[in-house]
């Protein structure tokens, strides 16, 4: 599943590119998770603006309206400069001056969504509950322990609910915890203020490093220009069940928290 860095990566990939653009088809594949929620043609002659990021959605502002994207469980984004005719699996296309944003996704969990705007009720419900963006200059440290503060269930648990901080899946949660030396299982409430403040910084340490390093590594991710941005991400913890902790030797944990399996050093995460 396509997660924030891979989502970043995306965006970073084409925003440039597009910004600008006007739209001059808009071609309609398979039905995706949503509607689009407006007919296609009526975009055609919008122009779009900019592409934001908000959790997992790609944002594009147009000069009248925005477009939600999502990318679900199996999707990505291409933009072509001469797109070929669409294969099965691509079911969504934005044509334009710029070049032709395709989407493809197998599983067809992703969406392709239209809102007047941000306030829109469809917007308010995808966006609404999003917590605080672990990317942006405004992620604050103390708005971070306050959120915490309020929670009782366990650390991982709330970081993967993603209403105090957006975009910390599975992997990176494990990977943050362990930078931060914090036990998955403890309540959120529990966690110190020092504590709190070393868990933020190490959300965006391992966010940032993965969106550097093109996306995560656990499974095969083209960009946007369909080039591969798999790499090898150096797991502290994560996936490294039975093998040696590479601080104290201590052997890797792992533990099953909700339907998510978890991992982590028993003698690093002691708190
Ligand atoms: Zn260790």
């Amino acid at each position: 599943m396509p997660e924030l860095p891979e989502v970043e990566v995306t965006r970073l990939g084409f925003a440039d590119r597009i910004a600008g653009a006007l739209i001059q088809s808009v071609r309609v594949g398979k039905a995706l998770r949503w509607a689009l929620a407006i007919a296609p043609e009526a975009l055609a002659g919008r122009t779009v603006l900019r592409v934001r990021r908000r959790g997992k959605y790609l944002l594009l502002d147009l000069d009248d309206g925005l477009l939600l994207m999502h990318l679900g469980m199996s999707g990505s984004l291409r933009f072509l400069d001469a797109a070929p005719a669409p294969g099965a699996h691509d079911h969504f296309d934005l044509v334009t001056t710029h070049g032709t944003l395709r989407l493809n996704d197998p599983r067809r969990f992703g969406a392709v969504v239209f809102a007047a705007d941000e306030d829109a009720p469809l917007a308010r419900k995808l966006l609404g509950r999003l917590g605080m963006e672990p990317l942006d200059a405004g992620f604050d440290p103390d708005a971070f322990h306050a959120g915490l503060r309020g929670r009782n269930a366990a650390i991982k648990q709330v970081l993967l609910a993603g209403d105090v901080v957006v975009g910390v899946g599975n992997i990176y949660a494990s990977e943050a915890l362990f930078l931060a030396g914090i036990r998955p299982t403890l309540k959120a409430s529990r966690i110190s203020r020092p504590r709190a403040m070393r868990l933020h910084a190490a959300v965006q340490d391992v966010l940032a490093r993965a969106v550097r390093r093109g996306g995560s590594t656990l499974r095969d991710f083209a960009d946007v220009d369909g080039q591969s941005g798999y790499f090898q991400l150096e797991a502290s913890v994560y996936g490294r069940a039975g093998q040696p902790c590479r601080v104290c030797a201590t052997t890797i944990r792992q533990i099953r928290q909700g339907q998510r399996t978890t991992y982590f050093c028993s003698n690093c995460q002691k708190y």
